[in-house]
């Protein structure tokens, strides 16, 4: 199956044809929340994102295993942990049954299976054990770390030169090698989280939590490997030595796609900087679908303020009351334009444009059969966004 799907890949900086090694089993991960709080609506603009992608697969033929790992595993986890009084272990699954309830409320209903990192303890330690037998890591005291100069491509995802990436030293430590060695393992003084490895006791770092989860259930090689921008460096681009030296095979993934940062009051959205707004708050003011449709109507590559929510929620309403009592069925082809436009990267701003549009146009039809036909594919396509214009809410 060849679809005219084009997306932006983070890799080749630009946009490519979308090309999946098995169409009827398209492999998609996507790194999941880490459950120290709530999810954000930060956290929402990604996760409403990837799932309209996975639904739109679905609508062009594919089949989708979509993955997310839950980082569990955290210094962050222990530490509100310990603020609420709380065993780690358990405030994570509480804060993991929470995230799913979000997950549920936002619609958000592609993911086919969640991994909490905790689970992978030991697929880690195998992972690292080989890396260190095959020469591209080395134990330092408890820890130990991934040898970057053993990686020739190390920076490519980010497109940084070799200048550059002197210039951002990770994790500063006398007992590296190189300044962009990554931690594998890390010794922690944490009562929580403390696992036997044959380095002592510690935890996986948090790259190789994702080469875990990965690997052994989507393979050496996948499809879709999704995320935050911020994700890119050092996080994906570790993941892309981790995996490649593991397993010999590149590329490890073929289409890196990455979500804009949220912005709050000109401002990264961060716990630290105290502009958070929980998806659970949002959702007292706003309804899933006003969500989504606050979010998609902006393009997933672009920063977005969280601004103009209330027109966009005027837009909604006003194509609600325009599609009043018309289906979603009608002739497949009418959804032309719509495809035409999420086909072009995802383009779901213009989608929507073009599903206003159409129930415009509807409305000044002079056949009733013909409006309701267009007011028809108008509905089937924001549904394939996870928008309900037969909705109330
Ligand atoms: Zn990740």
């Amino acid at each position: 199956m060849k679809s005219a799907l084009r997306l932006y890949d983070t890799m080749a900086g630009k946009k490519i044809p979308f090309r999946p090694t098995r169409p009827a089993d398209v492999s998609m991960f996507v790194c999941g929340p880490t459950v120290q709080s709530e999810i954000h609506i930060g956290n929402a603009r990604t996760y409403i994102f990837f799932d309209a992608l996975a639904r739109y697969l679905k609508h062009l033929g594919y089949g989708v295993t979509y993955l997310m790992n839950i980082t569990d595993l955290d210094e962050q986890v222990s530490s509100a942990a310990s603020k609420a009084g709380e065993d780690p272990i358990a405030y994570a699954e509480r804060m993991i049954a929470v995230m799913k309830q979000d997950f549920g409320r936002l619609k958000l209903d592609t993911v086919s299976r969640f991994e909490p990192v905790s689970h992978h303890v030991e697929g880690a330690i195998r992972q690292t054990e080989s890396l260190i037998d095959e020469g591209f890591a080395y134990q330092a005291g408890g820890w130990v770390y991934f040898d970057t100069s053993k990686f020739r491509r190390w920076g490519r995802l980010s497109h940084q030169s070799k200048r550059e990436l002197s210039l951002r030293p990770l994790e500063l430590s006398p007992r590296k090698r190189n300044l962009n060695d990554f931690a594998l393992w890390r010794p922690e003084v944490l009562v929580e989280g403390r696992y036997k490895s044959p380095w002592g006791l510690g935890s996986p770092g948090w790259h190789i939590q994702d080469t875990a989860v990965t690997v052994p259930i989507l393979g050496a090689q996948y499809d879709i490997h999704g995320g935050a921008y911020e994700l890119v460096y050092p996080h994906h681009e570790a993941e892309i030595a981790q995996a490649e030296c593991l397993t010999g095979k590149r590329p490890f993934v073929r289409h890196w796609v990455h979500t804009n940062l949220l912005k709050q009051g000109g401002e990264k959205m961060s716990k630290s900087l105290g502009n958070v707004l929980t998806v659970r708050e949002a959702l007292k003011s706003f309804s899933a679908d006003e969500l989504r449709f606050v979010f998609l109507s902006k393009n997933y590559r672009s920063e977005f303020g969280f601004t103009g929510t209330d027109s966009a929620r005027r837009r909604l309403a006003r194509m609600r009351a325009m599609a009043d009592g018309v289906g979603g069925d009608g002739d497949e082809s009418a959804l032309e334009g719509f495809e035409a436009a999420l086909n072009d990267d995802f383009d779901s701003p213009t989608a929507i444009d073009w599903a206003d549009r159409m129930l415009r146009a509807a409305a000044r039809e002079g056949s009733r059969e013909k409006a309701r036909s267009m007011a028809g594919a108008a509905v089937r396509g924001m549904r394939i966004l996870g928008v309900d214009l037969n909705g109330s809410s």
